[in-house]
C-alpha cells in the first residue's frame, strides 16, 4: 500500500462554508478513491496531538484553536502517487500563492483557515490515516 494512499482532512471554514459537497467531487474527479471517511470535531488534545510537529512554531496555539472550533471531514484516500498528487491538487498552504484551479485557491480562507489538509510524505500518510481510522474501518 505505501505510495498508494494519503490522508485528507476538510478544514472547519471548508464545512462551516457548506463547500463538502464541491471539495469532495473535486478530489475524486482528480482520480482518488475514498478508504474511509468520517465528520467529527477534534478535541484539543487530538488536535494537539495532530500538529504536534509544529509545536514550536508560532501559529501552534491558533491552529490547535481553529481546527478545534467546528466539525472537521476526515478521510483515507488511494490513488497511485497519492501524496504528491494530492498536494498538488490542494496547493500551497497560503491560498494567496496558491495555483489557479486548486482546493486552496478556490475554497481557502486565509492561510490559517486553509480549507484541507494533505500528507506531506507516504510516512505521515500512513501516521495520519492510523490517528483517525482502524484498519477495520477502511474499505
Ligand atoms: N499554518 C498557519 N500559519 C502559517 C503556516 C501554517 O496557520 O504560517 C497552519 C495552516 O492551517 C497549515 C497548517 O498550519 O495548513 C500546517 O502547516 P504546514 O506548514 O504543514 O502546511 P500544509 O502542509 O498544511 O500545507
Ligand atoms: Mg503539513
Amino acid at each position: 500500500m505505501a505510495g498508494k494512499i494519503t490522508f485528507t482532512m476538510l478544514k472547519p471554514d471548508s464545512v462551516e462554508n457548506g463547500y463538502t459537497g464541491a471539495i469532495l467531487e473535486k478530489i475524486n474527479a482528480a482520480g482518488f478513491r475514498i478508504v474511509a471517511m468520517e465528520m467529527t470535531q477534534l478535541s484539543k488534545k487530538q488536535a494537539e496531538t495532530f500538529y504536534e510537529v509544529h509545536a514550536e512554531r508560532p501559529f501552534y496555539g491558533e491552529l490547535v484553536e481553529y481546527m478545534t472550533s467546528g466539525p472537521i471531514v476526515a478521510a483515507v484516500l488511494e490513488k497511485d502517487n497519492a501524496v504528491e498528487d494530492f498536494r498538488t491538487l490542494i496547493g500551497a498552504t497560503n491560498p494567496a500563492e496558491a495555483a489557479e484551479g486548486t482546493i486552496r485557491k478556490l475554497y481557502a480562507e486565509s492561510i490559517s483557515a486553509n480549507a484541507i489538509h494533505g500528507s506531506d510524505s507516504d510516512d505521515n500518510a500512513q501516521i495520519e490515516a492510523s490517528f483517525f481510522f482502524s484498519t477495520k474501518n477502511r474499505f
